[in-house]
C-alpha cells in the first residue's frame, strides 16, 4: 500500500487549504462511554478537559475570526465544565453553533437546562448513532447503549429537534461497527428513517455515515484482531481522487482542549500539528492571517485515506 501522499502524487492531486470557515473545538477526551471504534481514545478515565482560560482563548479567537460554523466535539463535550458558557459566547460569534453527543449521555445528571440553552440557541446537534441493530451498537459502544440512545432521541424529538419546520437540527452519524466500509450514505439515510420512524415514531434531519478511522482504540482493535493491513488496504483501493475537493480539512481548524491547532481531530488524534512542524497555540494566532492562508499545504498521513474512501469524508 502506497503512502497517502505517493497516491496523491500518482493523480498529480495536492491536498492545500481553502478558505477556513469552520473552527472544530475539542473540548476534552473524558466521555461516559468507551467505544470500541474511538479515534481518540476517549472514556471515563480520561483528564482532559479544557479549562475556561482555554475556553476564553478560543472565544476570543472566534471573535476575531468570524468563522461561519462552529463544531464542539470531545469525547462527550456534555462532560465540559465550560460547555454552556462556552455555547453562550460563540453563539454571539458565528451562525451556526453544533455539539456532537453521543446520546446517551443526555439521559445523565439532569441535561434538561444544557439542552434548553441548546434549544434557545438553535444549536444543531449531530448525534452518534451507528447502527439500527441493538446488539451490534452495544458491542461497539457498550451495554445498553443502543437503548439509552433512543431514549435520548425521544426526548430532543420532544424538545422540537429533528421535527420538520422547528428550526432545531438533529443529525445523525452512523459509522460500521467493524473492519469494513460504510454502504452509501442516501440507502442508509433512507433506511434509518423508515426503521426509526416506523418502530420508534422517531425523526430527524439527516444522517451522514462515515468510515473508521485507523487510529486510536480502532487503531489498537484493529491491531489485535489482524485486521490492520487488510482494513488499510480496503481503504487504499477505495481511494477516490474525487473526494479531496471535499475533505474537511480544507476549510476547517480544528483547536484541542488546551488550546493546540490542528487540520482536523484526526491529525489531533495522531498528534500532527497545523502545519505538521512546531505546534501552534491559539492564543498566538492574531486572526486568520498566517497559518490559515488558503493554498497552504495540510500534514498528512495514512489515516488520510479515510476521508478519500468511496464518497469521502466531508
Ligand atoms: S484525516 Fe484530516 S488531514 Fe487527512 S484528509 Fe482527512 S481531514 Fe484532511
Amino acid at each position: 500500500m502506497d503512502h497517502f501522499n505517493k497516491t496523491l502524487e500518482k493523480h498529480g492531486l495536492e491536498l492545500t487549504r481553502l478558505e477556513t470557515s469552520i473552527l472544530q473545538i475539542n473540548v476534552g477526551l473524558l466521555c461516559n462511554q468507551e467505544c470500541r471504534h474511538c479515534h481518540l481514545d476517549a472514556g471515563p478515565g480520561r483528564r482532559e478537559n479544557m479549562d475556561l482560560k482555554t475556553a476564553d482563548h478560543i472565544i476570543s479567537y472566534a471573535e476575531k475570526c468570524g468563522f461561519n460554523t462552529i463544531d464542539i466535539t470531545g469525547g462527550a463535550p456534555e462532560l465540559n465544565p465550560n460547555l454552556e458558557y462556552l455555547v453562550k459566547a460563540l453563539s454571539k460569534t458565528a451562525p451556526k453553533i453544533m455539539v456532537r453527543s453521543n446520546l446517551s449521555v443526555l439521559n445523565k445528571n439532569k441535561r434538561e437546562r444544557l439542552i434548553e440553552l441548546m434549544t434557545k440557541n438553535r444549536v444543531a446537534i449531530v448525534a452518534s448513532f451507528p447502527s439500527l441493530d441493538e446488539s451490534q451498537t452495544n458491542a461497539q459502544r457498550g451495554e445498553g447503549i443502543f437503548q439509552a440512545s433512543l431514549d435520548a432521541l425521544h426526548k430532543l424529538n420532544d424538545m422540537g429537534y429533528g421535527q420538520p419546520d422547528s428550526g432545531l437540527e438533529l443529525n445523525l452519524v452512523s459509522n460500521p461497527t467493524g473492519a469494513f466500509l460504510p454502504p452509501s450514505q442516501e440507502q442508509s439515510e433512507k433506511r434509518f428513517r423508515d426503521v426509526l420512524q416506523r418502530k420508534s415514531g422517531i425523526v430527524f434531519n439527516h444522517l451522514y455515515s462515515f468510515a473508521n478511522v485507523p487510529l486510536g482504540r480502532f487503531r489498537e482493535w484493529l491491531v489485535a484482531s489482524g485486521n490492520f493491513d487488510a482494513y488499510m488496504e480496503k481503504l487504499a483501493k477505495a481511494f477516490n481522487p474525487c473526494a479531496i475537493d471535499g475533505v474537511m480539512c480544507r476549510t476547517l481548524v480544528s483547536v484541542s482542549w488546551d488550546g493546540y491547532l490542528y487540520a482536523c481531530d484526526f491529525n489531533l488524534a495522531a498528534g500532527i500539528p497545523l502545519g505538521g512542524k512546531k505546534k501552534v497555540h491559539v492564543s498566538d494566532m492574531q486572526g486568520m492571517p498566517g497559518k490559515l492562508e488558503p493554498g497552504l499545504p495540510i500534514a498528512t498521513a495514512d489515516h488520510c485515506y479515510t476521508c478519500t474512501a468511496g464518497s469521502g469524508f466531508t
